[in-house]
């Protein structure tokens, strides 16, 4: 009897965002995407959500590749965190996904220092023997160049993982789906898909990318002073449009936000954008042109609290000052959980006195997700043995089993799994198994992003949470503690139990120059400080399960 399959979902399933799965066969692994979720505003002080991905640490020698299907920060955003825990334990494994996907990824890492990795571009069509797996990416439309479906070979079938997908008939750089080798893949034998749920419940096919751009255009010719567009910034066909909207109407355009910048400068060196010379110019070049004459393309379509875009809406922007008779066009639908953000950022664009456009005023926006038929096409090109809807919220997870049903898929074949709920097939068939550790890890800190980031992310800490002071004076001799650590906290809330945890901090703060100064023998005020920093925040987190500032500060006598 060969050996069975192993479907385990990190992310992904039940919520929007953290998209991990990992497929494993014969005792080997492959993990198709990496994704991150973005913290709602409750999570205040945190700044990423990555999948728990503790199962893999455990098995960091079995893992054969990490693919991934498009560079979208719910399939790629955890990579860097990923790796870094891998290479503790051994070489971290290969990390494939096609050119763009790549250069996207090769940039994560880089920013995260993180050396050594292999990445391979793999182009659609190619095989590759990933251990037991024969792995092919399936060339795929979604709102970023480059999606890919991953096709993972095994003696039982194909695992089809889709990725987010769309069949767009007329995308922007003219290549559609390979739908027939989808239909290959069909008709080679499909085990299992696991299939984008996102639009599920929206009926009817969704609407071509390309048809974006002459919207954009019949909204910009109506506008007489500056135009603002916000989209995502990997979206660059999408910017695309809009710089051919803005040639046609005679306007230059100027590029604001850091990832708005760094992603067509990445397509532009693949090819997928295509900006004339002389029309890009930069931020501080506004002033020398006439408003008619100026397009802004901004990150911040989400109400990303640090985004360019937010920042101008609260006046806060270092380069743009928006004013009565901008136009801001939103070019991008708020994804679950943002709605809040985005009306806000709404809200405080028509106190400056901008008119804003969004995508229920004027079709401005196309979805990268395919609708209902789209999935239902997607079932019957593939024409799947089993059936595991990913990718959703639990509603559009069963809104998609509802939608394999009503194209003849047998119902015992379809599973409705959960983070965590491993989906087991052998020659006997399928079902789900034994719950695996699955869940949240936060990430607390802005490792990377200019100072500004860093100052505006203070403030926002300041304003929920309050701020602790801890003043320790040690001796310049050896680092020893020599007076009673001193706490101050001002603004932190729900607070009854004050003066419990003060001496809790003091204790603490004790402990941690005691075991600086004795084990690691660390003289140093900065190291100090941080260490003083990551123990009191862990206690105060622990205690209040707040995250006010923890600020400590270290006197030499
Ligand atoms: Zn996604
Ligand atoms: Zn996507």
């Amino acid at each position: 009897m060969s050996a069975g399959v192993k479907v385990l979902p990190l992310g992904g399933l039940g919520e929007i965002g953290k998209n991990m799965t990992v497929v494993e066969h014969d005792g080997r692994i492959v993990v198709v995407d990496v994704g991150l979720r973005f913290p709602t505003p409750e999570m205040v002080g945190i700044d990423l959500v990555l999948p728990d991905f503790s199962y893999l640490r455990e098995r960091a020698r079995d893992i054969e590749a990490i693919v991934i299907t498009h560079g979208h920060e719910d399939h790629i955003g955890a990579l860097p965190w990923v790796i870094r825990e891998l290479a503790e334990q051994h070489e971290p494994p290969p990390v494939y996904g096609g050119p763009l996907t790549v250069a996207m990824a090769e940039s994560k890492l880089d920013e995260h220092r993180l050396k050594n990795v292999e990445l391979i571009e793999l182009d659609p069509g190619e095989a590759v023997d990933l251990g037991p797996f024969q792995m092919e990416m399936v060339h795929m439309t979604h709102s970023i160049p480059d999606s890919c479906a991953v096709a993972l070979g095994t003696e039982l079938g194909t695992v089809l993982l889709t990725g987010d997908y769309k069949f767009d008939q007329t995308p922007v750089d003219g290549s559609p789906a390979d739908v027939s080798r989808l239909a290959e893949l069909g008709r080679e034998g499909v085990l299992l898909l696991c299939g984008d749920s996102t639009n599920v419940d929206r009926g009817g096919f969704s609407s071509s990318e390309s048809q974006v751009g002459r919207h954009l255009q019949e909204t910009f010719s109506r506008c007489e002073g500056r135009i603002v567009v916000t989209s995502f910034a990997s979206n660059i066909h999408r910017v695309q449009q809009v710089v051919d909207a803005a040639e046609a109407l005679d306007r230059k355009v100027v590029l604001v936000g850091r990832s708005m910048r760094k992603n067509v400068s990445i397509g532009r060196r693949l090819g997928h954008i295509d900006i004339p010379e002389g029309m890009l110019v930069g931020p501080r070049e506004l002033t020398d042109f006439p408003d008619d004459r100026m397009v802004i393309i901004s990150t911040g379509s989400q109400g990303e609290p640090l985004s360019a875009l937010r920042r101008m809406a609260y006046r806060d922007h270092p380069q743009v000052q928006l004013k009565d008779g901008d136009t801001v066009v939103f070019s991008a639908t708020p994804v679950p959980g943002n709605e809040r953000a985005v009306n806000e950022t709404i809200d405080r664009l028509y106190h400056i006195g901008c008119d804003v456009i969004t995508a229920r005023d004027a079709p401005v926006h196309a979805s990268g997700h395919g609708h209902a038929e789209e999935v239902k096409l997607m079932l019957n090109l593939v024409k799947p043995r089993y059936v595991m809807p990913v990718h959703g919220d639990f509603k559009r997870l069963r809104l998609h089993a509802e939608l394999a049903e009503s194209v003849g898929v047998d119902p015992d074949a379809i599973f409705q799994a959960d983070n965590g709920l491993p989906l087991l097939i052998d020659e006997r068939g399928a079902r789900l198994g034994q719950r695996e550790r699955s869940g949240m890890i936060f990430v607390d800190g802005v490792e990377i992003g200019d100072v500004a980031d860093v100052a505006l992310r203070d403030r926002r800490m300041l304003s929920a949470d309050g701020i602790f002071v801890v003043v320790v004076t040690i001796a310049e001799q050896d680092g020893s503690s020599v007076a009673d650590p001193e706490v101050i906290f001002r603004g932190v809330p729900f607070l009854d139990q004050a003066g419990e945890l003060v001496e809790e901090i003091r204790r603490a703060a004790r402990e941690t120059l005691e075991r600086a100064a004795a084990e690691e023998g660390i003289r140093e005020i900065d190291l100090l400080q941080q260490m003083l920093h990551d123990d009191l925040a862990k206690l105060v987190y622990d205690r209040l399960r707040r995250r006010p500032m923890v600020l400590p500060v270290i006197i030499e006598i």
